[in-house]
């Protein structure tokens, strides 16, 4: 069937999107809802995990293009702040419709480039959409509050948007991260600066290309590309009064930090080990498929992915099954619609993941499956890891400790569901966990004792839909996790409030004294 107006409209914006150069394809910057080509001299190689081509570069924005994107958005934001908040809204309602119309397009940019299959790249920008839907009703989040404080006295409150502000996105969700910001920050009225993962950057562009479609006016969303340089910009531009940020612990803390010491608001979500706990009155075939999918899904670089299972009361005996069902994932090209895992990112990346389960064999572990040499056919170059099972683990082990970001579950032995609560505790983050069990009592208890801010009770990845926030704790989130993404907290994290105190009273009589008092 023919395609849309909106679809032929983004093809035609997308042979622009890439320009030839040196016969590798270049990414442009996107700027006043244009394509703007950098005029840098370093560049930064895009590659598709599966077979490490180079798949396109982007810039290392100059310093000049910088500035001209925030000009461009302050600028913007003059007019923006004061576009009625439902013709916002209409924007938002265009534009969730041309996302939905452009689900397979979004969905073949992030397999190509971050290597997750097509069916996890639909669900990546399913869950990005979901957020841009519940952003249409921040009419309702909007609202403000209205006191009589005192006879003919009262004070309203009202939420009003910050001016110009930035988001720094990572590598792992190229269309659902950008979409935790996009929607929240435009429709409260802000102007946004994106910088996309620089492994990752073509679901950021078409979803800024989809804006554009939808209407939204030049200079409200640019995009600017980069790594350390364009964080720093950010971080130290002062017309930049808000950031958002998703990513590592080591970038993170440091941008928390010197964001904050800049005076700008900074919401941070990091990095993540979370606990799977396998009780015996488990339904165990149900439990063992969720683990499984939910450690090794995305080549386990979901930052809830369940990393660390706590086999709990004599449950390891389990363990053979689960190597079984493990063994049976596919892994490939995203592209083939029978795979279950990708590649994952880059080779340094594999190197990585490989050299931690090298030090759980030396540390005393012992490897159930190992998916180190691990290569589908066809596909000699890829960046690929199998999933991979190390039994005997200690939480003194370096497997424990590092968060691996791969298709690696680590599994711990306990005794009871207290000492299971207890290890998990223990960890220095507070992501994402589950219980499998059939106790409502056992699972209350877990409810109630861990320290993690997101629990699943015989769910594997609980990230709570955009009705709620995110809502890490622990060192998965900087500056106490005061800031969460999407939701009601979202859409308090783009505001400001203002109050206002009025008094329409009648006249007083002309003789009435003054009163220099703190009024009661
Ligand atoms: P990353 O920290 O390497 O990169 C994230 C962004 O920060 C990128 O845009 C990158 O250019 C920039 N950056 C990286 N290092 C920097 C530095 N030293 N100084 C300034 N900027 C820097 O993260 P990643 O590898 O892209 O993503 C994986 C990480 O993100 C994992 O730790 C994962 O747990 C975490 N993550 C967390 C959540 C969450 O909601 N908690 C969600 C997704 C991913």
């Amino acid at each position: 069937s023919e395609p849309s107006v909106a679809v032929r409209r983004l093809q035609a914006a997308n042979q622009h999107l890439i320009k030839p150069s040196d016969s590798i394809e270049t990414t442009c910057n996107f700027l006043d809802n244009r394509l703007v080509p950098s005029e840098t001299s370093v560049w930064y190689d895009v590659h598709d995990p599966a077979t490490n081509q180079i798949v396109n570069r982007v810039p290392q924005t100059t310093q000049n293009e910088l500035k001209a994107a925030v000009e461009s958005a302050e600028k913007a934001y003059s007019s923006w702040k004061a576009v009625s908040l439902l013709s916002r809204q209409q924007f938002l309602f265009r534009y969730v419709s041309l996302i939905r119309d452009n689900f397979e397009t979004l969905a073949k940019a992030i397999t190509r480039e971050q290597g997750k299959t097509i069916a996890d790249a639909r669900g990546d920008i399913l869950r990005g959409l979901q957020v841009a839907e519940a952003a249409c009703n921040s009419t309702s989040h909007l609202m403000g509050e209205v006191l009589e404080v005192a006879k003919d006295m009262e004070t309203r409150s009202y939420r009003l948007p910050i001016g110009v502000v930035a988001a720094i996105c990572p590598f792992n969700f190229p269309a659902m991260i950008p979409l935790w910001s996009i929607p929240i920050a435009v429709v409260t009225g802000n102007c946004l600066l994106l910088k996309p993962s620089e492994r990752a950057p073509g679901a950021a562009m078409i979803l800024a290309d989809l804006a554009r479609a939808a209407g939204l006016p030049n200079g409200v969303f640019n995009v600017i590309h980069g790594s350390h340089e364009t964080v720093n910009f950010i971080l130290d531009e002062p017309a930049i009064k808000a950031i958002s940020f998703v990513g590592s612990n080591r970038a993170g803390e440091y941008i928390y930090a010197r964001g904050s010491a800049n005076g700008k608001r900074v919401q941070a979500n990091l990095g993540a080990k979370n606990h799977a706990v396998l009780l015996p009155d488990a339904n165990i075939d149900d439990a063992l498929r969720s683990l499984s999918g939910a450690a090794f899904g995305a080549a386990g670089q979901r930052c809830m992915a369940l990393s660390a299972l706590i086999l709990v009361g004599g449950t390891q005996i389990y363990l053979d099954r689960l190597v079984k069902m493990a063994r049976l994932l596919k892994i490939g090209s995203g592209f083939e619609e029978d795979v279950d895992i990708g590649p994952v990112i880059s080779p340094e990346s594999r190197k990585r993941i490989e050299d931690i389960i090298g030090t759980a064999e030396r540390e005393g572990a012992k490897i159930l499956l190992d998916g180190r040499k691990a290569c589908p056919q066809g596909y000699p170059n890829g960046n690929w890891v199998g999933p991979t099972i190390i039994s005997g683990v200690t939480p003194q082990m370096t497997c424990y400790k590092e968060e691996i970001f791969g298709p690696v579950l680590v599994c711990l032995e306990v005794q009871n569901l207290n000492d299971a609560i207890s290890l998990l505790n223990a960890n220095e983050y507070g992501n994402g966990c589950a219980i499998f069990t059939r106790s409502g009592v056992d699972a209350l208890k877990f409810q109630q004792k861990v320290e993690v801010g997101q629990v699943g009770i015989n769910v594997p990845i609980p990230v709570p839909l955009p009705m709620f926030s995110f809502t890490g704790n622990k060192n998965s989130v900087a500056g106490g996790g005061a800031n969460t993404f999407y939701g009601k907290p979202g859409v308090a994290f783009y505001t400001q409030q203002k109050t206002v105190t009025s008094n329409w009273k009648e006249e007083s009589p002309s003789n009435a004294r003054v009163n220099a008092s703190m009024p009661m």
